[in-house]
């Protein structure tokens, strides 16, 4: 068997293309331009990419764009005082802010601090109960974009055997409580789980969200299963040159599994797709309509 390829890219532009759509249409039929706020504390590189990446497709989708940066000295109570203005604004549905964020700074104070209705990211404690209580909370979006692709897939996953491997707040658990919502039946892994071959290869759907480059051996993938690895490893090639590598050992993998995503390309270009979604679905909300079909 060789799997299918799940191609995150392709995938991602056509949920942007249709952000734009409804863009068009909030604007037109309602006089709402969604508008999504980012902030990046410091000058970490991969921080400042990410964020120059929303920028600009934010932009793209012709929604409004506001970039606030902060220097990596400031104090927790500047932050916390640019959140509550973002908050306050009207002009703003979501707001991001980019971790990680220095170590002086509390990093729960101000997740928690950002309005539940326009954390984008769905990392507040109120949203995680939504999610975990089945309510309609903001749904992280990395996770959300890992749901999309498995269902677009694999249509209805009621009853399928599914495996979460890493245990974050940001990736693994919500990734786990939505497999749940989808009626899989979830099995979550982590760093003290014995036999995780064995727990792979029961498994119809794999999520790998750990960080470790190649951890799950393609041997250990049940004939017929899908893939999604959300893990992005930069590793040293033999030329001294880097490449990006997920957590599957993808070439054994694809020789089992009926789907898989790559890496790059996989469900790395769904995060900031889901995040322009996300962000139509906050303005949405706020504006108390439903949100444009396209
Ligand atoms: P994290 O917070 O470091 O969590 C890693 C998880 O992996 C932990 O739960 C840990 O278990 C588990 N783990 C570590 N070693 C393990 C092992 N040997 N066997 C089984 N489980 C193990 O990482 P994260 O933030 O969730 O991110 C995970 C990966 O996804 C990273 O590569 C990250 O770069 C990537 N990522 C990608 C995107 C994207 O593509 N857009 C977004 C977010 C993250 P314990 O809890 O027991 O320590």
């Amino acid at each position: 068997m060789t799997a299918d390829v799940i191609d995150g890219k392709a995938f991602a532009a056509k949920i942007k293309l249709d952000v734009a759509k409804q863009v068009v249409i909030l604007k037109e039929q309602h006089g709402i331009v969604p508008g999504l706020a980012v902030v990046l504390v410091g000058e970490d590189p991969a921080s400042q990419v990410y964020v120059r990446n929303k920028n600009k497709s934010t932009k793209e989708a012709g929604m409004n764009s506001f970039e606030h940066r902060m220097l990596p000295d400031v104090s927790e109570a500047e932050l916390l005082d640019l959140v509550k203005k973002l908050n306050e604004d009207p002009a703003v549905h979501g707001i991001l802010v980019q971790l990680p964020l220095p170590k002086h700074i509390n990093e729960a104070a101000v997740i928690d601090a950002i309005s539940p209705d326009k954390d984008v990211d769905g990392f507040h404690v109120i949203n995680s109960g939504l999610l975990a209580t089945g309510g309609q909370g903001m749904v992280p979006c990395t996770p959300q974009g890992c749901i999309m692709m498995l269902k677009d897939r694999l249509g209805d996953m009621s009853g399928l055997e599914a495996v979460v491997i890493g245990r974050s707040n940001i990736v693994g658990k919500p990734v786990a409580q939505l497999l749940l919502n989808e009626n899989c039946t979830v099995t979550m892994a982590h760093s003290r789980t014995r036999d995780l071959a064995t727990v792979v290869g029961r498994a119809d759907i794999v999520v790998a969200a750990v960080g470790v480059p190649e951890l799950v051996k393609g041997s250990w993938i049940k004939d017929g299963a899908t893939v999604i690895d959300v893990g992005v490893n930069r590793i040293e090639k033999a030329d001294g040159k880097t490449r990006l590598i997920g957590d599957v050992e993808y070439d054994e993998a694809a020789k089992h599994a009926s789907a898989i995503t790559p890496v790059p390309g996989g469900v790395g270009p769904m995060t900031i797709a889901v995040l322009l979604k996300s962000t139509i679905v906050a303005a949405c909300r706020q504006a108390g309509i439903e949100e444009p079909e396209v």
